[in-house]
């Protein structure tokens, strides 16, 4: 499974996977508004011990069965190699931003056929996240999507600050196709259209959503979450920027 860079495509669902009920209604619902891949996070690595953890194994499954039911592919974190052999019917691996040079796991990766998503790392340069893509592609591995989530400022206003000159940068520098993640960039579901609309413009070649059945009630990343019909209404306008940017592709930028 891997992303074609030709295609837009859109990345969407739960933090946190809750129970299976949650993730398929989800699931079901973003594909019916456009998305492709259903994300959830089974195994989640949150800056406080005391935050939820994640349901580990019984959210990869609950994950599966969404995957069945909904037929759609799956996304998912990776976040400890003991349990790679339960990623198997997980189409692409996500690295998150604090494993980006957990480098052990990226050459165990690499040994893989997976589609690994590589989040770039909040306090890393390009360069760095680069020499990442190097760790996974020694081993053989060369299909792999980069991630632009957002990095570390001195800005309060947003959870991190989106750096979308990354795109073009790594465009230039690389083919690998390159997403972008508004979601957790920003950390404030108000900013989630305005940066996918951006991601669109400066030619990412897809984007990361989160979104949630009932996002006050989260148990992780709630506040930036889109609901269900906030997705959908986001969709149907991105769908017209999509399809002008695709008729337009010719065009020098
Ligand atoms: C996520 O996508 O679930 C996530 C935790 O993202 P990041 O690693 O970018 O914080
Ligand atoms: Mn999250």
């Amino acid at each position: 499974m891997i992303i074609d860079s030709g295609k837009f495509n859109v990345i969407a669902g739960p933090c946190s996977v809750e129970n299976e009920e949650q993730i398929i209604e989800i699931a079901k619902s973003i594909k019916e508004s456009g998305a492709s891949f259903l994300r959830g996070g089974a195994f989640k690595m949150r800056t406080s011990p005391y935050s939820f953890q994640g349901l580990g194994l019984e959210g990869l499954k609950y994950l599966k069965i969404a995957k069945k039911v909904a037929k759609i592919p799956i996304v998912s974190e990776i976040t400890d190699l003991r349990y790679i052999d339960e990623y198997e019917d997980v189409d692409i691996i996500q690295v998150g931003t604090r494993n980006m040079q957990n480098y052990e796991m990226l050459k165990e990766l690499g040994k893989t056929k997976k589609t690994i998503l590589l989040k770039r790392g909040f306090a890393n340069t390009i360069e760095e996240w680069l020499m990442s893509v190097e760790y996974i592609m020694r081993g053989g591995n060369e299909k792999i999507i980069l991630c632009e989530r957002g990095i570390r400022t001195f800005e309060t206003q947003t959870r991190n600050t989106l750096d979308i000159s990354a795109i073009p940068i790594i465009k230039r520098k690389c083919k690998l196709p390159i997403i972008i993640d508004p979601s957790h960039a920003a950390g404030a579901k108000y900013l989630v259209e305005p940066l996918s609309k951006a991601a669109i413009a400066i030619g990412a070649d897809g984007l990361m959503i989160e979104v949630h059945n009932n996002p006050k009630e989260a148990l992780s990343d709630g506040e930036q979450s889109l609901d269900l019909k906030e997705f959908k209404k986001m969709m149907d306008k991105l769908k017209i920027l999509i399809e002008f940017n695709n008729k337009n592709k010719g065009d020098k930028r």
